[in-house]
């Protein structure tokens, strides 16, 4: 299968999936500290009914699962749910991103039932400030559970896992060098993730750091090389350090937008599908095929949907999404 393409002739064949809104932490650049209003349960997809959207968009040409959300694995019954889109003929490759508090209870399930990597969210170090970047809620914001869910998604062979920083000035850009060196002696895939303008977080939330200063910032570390990978084939640009075991990775969102590349679409936990993230425009799924869609025709929905993506998002002329938090987007 090659993918669908859109109107631009981009081939689309990666769908990524949230199957919750809801979330055990709150970190500052996603949700504000109160939280944001739940959607209403009977509001969320079931597995079934995302299955069956997971189905009609892999006939289509899509390859590529992600599971995101909110926090995935805060939903009952995830390890099942990727036991049944493994099934899906056409399915090749299922992924999950998470913020790993729950990782070390789960990594051998989901892994047993067909999950093949991990990208986990680790903006700190530091015990502290991981507590008030993410300000715990009910998990308490312990950060070592989150080293203990990588390390148990590595003993359970999902590989590679990637670490994500999204790169704040004050806040976490002091750890820039730390989080670089990980990669020299160990194993570490650490991802810089340019932080992006969205609605329903903090009016305090700081301001990012480009791709550009993040480089200048690890240039005393040594000169990176662009290393080529197997993995996916998403929008960070992967560099080496000499020597170095794991890899850099940055997700340039704002400073070298990859829209011109962009293979995705994304399917909210409400049964939305969104062309693109940054911008507004939704087509619904779920009343559809809660009222008895046919097969071919919600294909054709999702056809639609991939048509209606934009050529690029215009965060750089000012213009950010304003309609969701991106918990509700499935970032
Ligand atoms: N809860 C999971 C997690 O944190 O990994 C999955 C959902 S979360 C919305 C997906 C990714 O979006 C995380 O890596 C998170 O750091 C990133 N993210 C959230 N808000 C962001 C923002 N404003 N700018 C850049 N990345 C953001
Ligand atoms: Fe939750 Fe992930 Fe948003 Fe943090 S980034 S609040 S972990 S959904």
């Amino acid at each position: 299968m090659t993918g669908i393409s859109d109107s631009f002739l981009r081939p689309i064949n990666y769908l990524r999936v949230s199957v919750t809104d809801r979330c055990n932490l709150r970190c500052v650049y996603c949700m504000p500290e109160e939280g944001v209003p739940w959607m209403a349960r009977s509001n969320i997809l079931t597995y079934e009914e995302l299955s069956s959207i997971i189905r009609a968009s892999v006939e289509l040409g899509i390859s590529k699962i992600r599971i995101t959300g909110g926090e995935p694995l805060v939903r009952t019954g995830i390890a099942d749910f990727i036991k049944m889109i493994d099934q899906i003929p056409g399915v090749e490759e299922i992924a999950m991103t998470t913020n790993g508090i729950l990782l070390s209870r789960y990594a051998a399930d989901i892994k047993k039932a067909g999950l093949r990597r991990v990208n986990v969210s680790m903006d700190t170090l530091k015990p502290e400030k991981f507590k008030k970047i993410c300000r715990g809620v009910d998990s308490g914001g312990d950060i070592a559970r989150v080293i203990e869910g990588i390390q148990a998604a590595r003993e359970a062979g999902l590989n590679p896992v990637k670490i994500n920083m999204v790169v704040m000035a004050g806040i976490n850009d002091d750890e820039i060098l730390d989080f670089a060196s990980k990669t020299l002696d160990e194993e570490w895939h650490v991802r810089f993730i340019e932080l992006m303008p969205f609605t329903g977080h903090d009016g305090s939330t700081p301001t990012g750091l480009t791709t550009r200063e993040l480089k200048q910032r690890i240039d005393p570390l040594g000169h990176m090389v662009p290393f080529k990978h197997q993995w996916g084939n998403g929008p960070a640009k992967y560099y080496k350090l000499p020597g170095a075991r794991g890899t850099i990775g940055f997700i340039s969102a704002l400073s070298e937008h990859f829209c011109f590349n962009c293979n995705r679409i994304r399917l909210t936990a409400d049964g939305k599908l969104r062309p693109c993230l940054m911008s507004e425009n939704m087509i619904d799924l779920r009343e559809p095929l809660r009222g008895g869609m046919a097969a071919e025709q919600l294909k054709e929905l999702i056809q639609k949907a991939v048509s209606a993506k934009p050529k690029g998002h215009l965060l750089g002329e000012g213009h950010k999404p304003n309609d969701r938090p991106f918990c509700q987007v499935g970032g």
